[in-house]
């Protein structure tokens, strides 16, 4: 009996395995959907791709709102600048598993140390924070798990190739949402892989929860909100693509 369950188990074994193995050879359809990519220049950063959402495209906030109705920030020169004490703005929309790219600039007289350097923060599903702070070089001391490019206070970067302030810095950002439990727990947490000025610096992270509290939110779906800490930080080209 023993083994007829080994040969049992090697048969399922055997039929996951071969389930998984693509048709040899090539195949014709289905044709991936031809996407036109945007444009890229060092004056005006990289323009969102024909498949995706447009969240600022440099002119107006319609897809936002602050916490008293409509976002105060503040537009100039097609970039959005944080508005000290105003609040954070959050999109209208909400989102799952996605793509996102936003390019932030600190002022090139950015004055101010530790959290209150360039501070802001790019809350993923309104929950998990990315942060963004004024850590050039790693001249500016502060917990590493609190500088541009963590997962706030559960993932310090793998590497930090931020700009100097004054000029632009890329992030472009791979979220999975997490899937629950019938309790509420996470079934599979969320993961997260950022590029930063296109160098890889979280790898697939696991997300423990929503970042300081490290709690669980039972959310399928949220939206990305941009945080005021209080420090003028500017942002543009925001584009996110579903997945
Ligand atoms: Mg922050």
């Amino acid at each position: 009996m023993r083994k007829i369950n080994l040969l049992f188990a090697i048969f399922l074994t055997s039929a996951q395995c071969f389930a998984q193995i693509p048709a040899i050879g090539g195949y014709n359809e289905p044709l991936p959907k031809v996407v036109t990519p945007g444009n890229v220049s060092e004056s005006k950063g990289m323009q969102a791709p024909s498949d995706a959402i447009s969240l600022f495209g440099g002119t107006d906030l319609s897809q936002w709102t602050g916490n008293n109705g409509d976002p105060e920030w503040i537009i100039h020169d097609g970039m959005v600048m944080v508005k000290s004490g105003s609040g954070d703005i959050t999109t209208k929309k909400e989102f799952e598993d996605f793509q996102l790219h936003i390019e932030f600039m600190h002022p090139a007289d950015i004055t101010g140390e530790g959290q209150m350097r360039g501070n802001s923060g790019v809350y993923l599903q309104g929950l998990y924070e990315i942060q963004v702070l004024e850590t050039y070089n790693n001249n500016n001391k502060t917990y590493v798990n609190g500088q541009t490019g963590a997962i706030y206070t559960q993932h310090a970067p793998l590497v930090n190739p931020l700009r100097k302030p004054g000029e632009w810095n890329t992030y472009d950002i791979i979220f999975m949402a997490p899937t629950f439990n019938a309790d509420g727990s996470y079934k599979t947490n969320p993961r997260v892989t950022i590029l930063l000025n296109d160098v890889l610096i979280q790898n697939n992270a696991i997300i423990y929860g929503e970042t300081v509290k490290n709690t669980v939110a039972e959310k399928l779906r949220g939206p990305i909100r941009l945080q005021d800490h209080g420090c003028t930080v500017n942002y543009r080209n925001i584009w996110i693509r579903e997945l």
